[in-house]
């Protein structure tokens, strides 16, 4: 994890803009190593000991993935809080309304010991710079690319439902 500090609001060489709400200095914490499976589409933590369980069968690839870069314990952001790693697949999935979803590794995703993670999204911040089409699943929490051929096979069966989902984007590190 790293952290970047601003000096204001009239910091600038920043692409990222919309990041920070209209506070003076803040301290934005971000951590990277999270990838995209090229099997389930799913965003995954490959930072860490194991790559997960995946829906695709086996464990997460991220061969071909960007090296993602997310916002996490950092408060008054615009934005979505209440994303949670699962420390069983690796997955970032969507626990803000209680929900724990469906787990590839088995039962639901656990997020015992995860940071608070923070999502932007078209909706709530237009010109943030990054990639998009980003989609939260409806049934299994846990967010997937869906600008590709395939939307990916969810763990809670057949493939993702990114019906109702924001378009979300991420940051490349
Ligand atoms: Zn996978
Ligand atoms: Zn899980
Ligand atoms: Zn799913």
């Amino acid at each position: 994890m790293k952290s970047m500090k601003i000096a204001g609001l009239g910091a600038v060489g920043f692409s990222a803009t919309n990041l920070f709400y209209p506070t003076l200095a803040q301290a934005v914490n971000r951590q990277d190593q999270w990838r995209w499976c090229n099997k389930c589409q799913v965003l995954h933590f490959a930072g860490g000991d194991s790559l997960g369980a995946c829906a695709a069968g086996g464990s997460h690839n991220s061969e071909g993935s960007g090296n993602y870069s997310l916002i996490l314990n950092t408060p008054n952001l615009r934005g979505q809080y209440g994303w949670r790693w699962c420390r069983k697949c690796q997955e970032l999935f969507f626990a803000g309304d209680g929900s724990r979803g469906v787990c590839p590794a088995g039962g639901q995703h656990d997020p015992t010991g995860s940071s608070d993670y923070l999502l932007k999204s078209k909706e709530d911040s237009p010109d943030y710079f990054g990639q998009a089409e980003w989609r939260w699943c409806r049934k299994c929490q846990a967010i997937a690319f869906a600008g590709g051929d395939s939307l990916g096979a969810c763990a809670a069966g057949g493939s993702h439902d990114n019906s109702g989902s924001s378009n979300y984007i991420l940051q490349e590190r």
